[in-house]
């Protein structure tokens, strides 16, 4: 069968917000974390799309806002987390769960990362990851309702997902982020070349995103909790910092009041 071509594009929402669209050959489109209506709803109307599935990482507002609008002008499936505070009707979805977007010829893998809320979830897929509010550029998600450990899990599993994922977060906070890991690890010559990048694309009113998993391993201080350098500046705020989910939790109170 003729393989379809799957394109991942960001609609903008809010101030730093991702809408993620993607679509194949033809007018089928998905999109994840729609937190509203009305910037999608104008996009796919202008490509003359329609939407079958709507894939959510966490319950947020910001994630979830535009669910009900969109889904009464398009019948959408729509998968998210086991979470009685997402209201709408959805597919839930496990550790494992296979969700074959079969009109885009696209299947994601689900996997549970809490930390950022308790039933977060990811998708993979397609050699794409959608991150949602656990794994940013340079960055991770704060810890709502989870701890370090949750974290640390979350990060290692999807560390383990091949270098050459490409990874598609819900927001935009990288030059932000950047800032703050270079607090951290001064001396990181691919986080200090990824900052540069972030300030020319920035600066030029362009996205930062999808970034790599090779990458942030190679730059985000929270997948590198057990680097020596970064347990090394955690330890200048903790003396007692331990690599993994003690690093974690004490690189992660740093940046909340950075
Ligand atoms: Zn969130």
């Amino acid at each position: 069968m003729h393989r379809l071509n799957l394109n991942i594009t960001a609609i903008p929402a809010f101030g730093d917000n991702y809408i993620w669209l993607l679509t194949a050959d033809g007018p089928a489109c998905a999109v994840v974390d729609p937190g509203d209506a009305r910037p999608v709803l104008e996009v796919l109307v202008n490509q003359g799309l329609d939407l079958r599935y709507i894939l959510l990482t966490h319950h947020h507002d910001d994630h979830t806002g535009g669910v009900g609008d969109l889904l009464k002008k398009y019948a959408a499936r729509v998968f998210g987390p086991d979470d009685e505070r997402i209201p709408f009707t959805h597919d839930t979805c496990r550790e494992g769960d296979l969700v074959d977007l079969a009109d885009l010829q696209a299947q994601f893998r689900v996997l549970e990362v809490p930390a950022h809320t308790r039933t977060h979830i990811a998708f993979y897929g397609e050699n794409a990851l959608f991150s949602g509010d656990t794994l940013f550029s340079v960055g991770c998600g704060r810890f709502f309702e989870g701890t370090a450990d949750d974290m640390q899990r979350s990060l290692d599993k999807l560390a383990a997902l091949p270098a050459n994922t490409r990874v598609y977060p819900a927001h935009e906070y990288t030059q932000s982020n950047c800032a703050f890991a270079l607090r951290v690890e001064p001396e990181n010559a691919v986080l200090k070349a990824r900052a540069d990048e972030v300030d020319r694309l920035r600066a030029a009113g362009r996205i930062t995103l999808p970034t790599t998993l090779g990458d942030e391993l190679a730059a985000n201080p929270f997948m590198r909790t057990h680097e020596k350098s970064v347990l090394e500046a955690a330890r200048k705020i903790d003396p007692g910092a331990m690599p993994g989910s003690s690093a974690m939790a004490v690189i992660r109170t740093w940046k909340d009041r950075f």
